[in-house]
């Protein structure tokens, strides 16, 4: 679970996150939605424990991502939108390095050929990450975020660059570990797949959140696409964030 209390975040005059709060519940994907600059990013990185929020507090399961990260992490995968990996191991090396910092041995051991079999890595296991293509680069972060056992995952624009079967196959694995009670959250401007994949909605803009539900509850009723909906409730309320007084 993921529980985010009136998280603010400030890059000296800039309020880029300025008290959010939502709660993750195991099980569900939520999508978190925004113009560009909204600050989306900002509180991915701030959940991830790779910002240290200005105010506010978030817990991964129960634990405090400021006071206790250690704890913390052991149940958090972060992928962000361009993935940083160890360029000079191989694929093999890169995975089995995840999961000994995780203490999951186990699971490589067990999961280490499907993973790889299943992102089509398995021919590229004794290649550097430096020589992977961008798009084998996203699909190998899912594969290390599933094998440390994490039952938090966030996703920062995860479809970007990637074939359409790639793209098939990670809906696929969101679905899948959502079946397995994890709490899943997917920063993305591709609204027509987070209307279809998503349990919940999160739309952010300038740094607050102006809604969050089901996309019926969004709807009220009315016959319109998520796209449409979004762009109603985001019209006159875009841009970066105000500056601080
Ligand atoms: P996008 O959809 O374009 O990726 P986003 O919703 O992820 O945007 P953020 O990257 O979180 O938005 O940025 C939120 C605000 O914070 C923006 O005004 C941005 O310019 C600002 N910002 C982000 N990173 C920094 C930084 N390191 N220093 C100063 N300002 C920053």
């Amino acid at each position: 679970m993921l529980e985010v209390s009136n998280l603010v975040k400030t890059y000296k005059d800039v309020r880029a996150v300025d008290g959010l709060s939502f709660t993750i519940h195991p099980g569900e994907i939520v999508g978190l939605i925004g113009p560009n600059g909204a600050g989306k990013t900002t509180a991915m990185r701030c959940c991830a424990g790779i910002l240290r929020p200005t105010s506010g507090s978030i817990k991964i399961n129960g634990h405090d991502i400021v006071g206790n990260q250690a704890q913390a992490k052991s149940g958090l995968a972060y992928v962000p939108e361009v993935p940083s990996l160890y360029e000079l191991l191989t694929v093999d090396e890169h995975l089995k390095f995840i999961a000994m910092c995780y203490g999951t041995l186990d699971v490589y051991e067990s999961r280490k050929d499907e993973l790889l079999d299943r992102y089509h890595l398995s021919e590229k296991r004794g290649d550097l990450i430096a020589t992977l293509s961008k798009g084998m680069r996203q699909k190998f972060s899912v594969a290390c975020a599933l094998v440390h056992r994490a039952n938090v995952l966030l996703f920062d624009e995860p479809l970007i660059g990637i074939d359409p079967a790639g793209v098939a196959e990670i809906k696929q694995e969101f679905l899948n570990a959502k079946g397995e009670g994890a709490s899943i959250v997917i920063s993305t401007h591709l609204l027509d797949t987070a209307e279809r994949l998503c349990d919940r909605i999160l739309i952010v803009s300038r740094g607050r959140l102006l809604f969050q539900g089901t996309l019926d509850t969004l709807r009220g009723g009315k016959e319109a696409t998520l796209e449409q909906l979004f762009l109603e409730i985001t019209e006159g309320d875009q841009g970066a964030p105000p500056p601080m007084a």
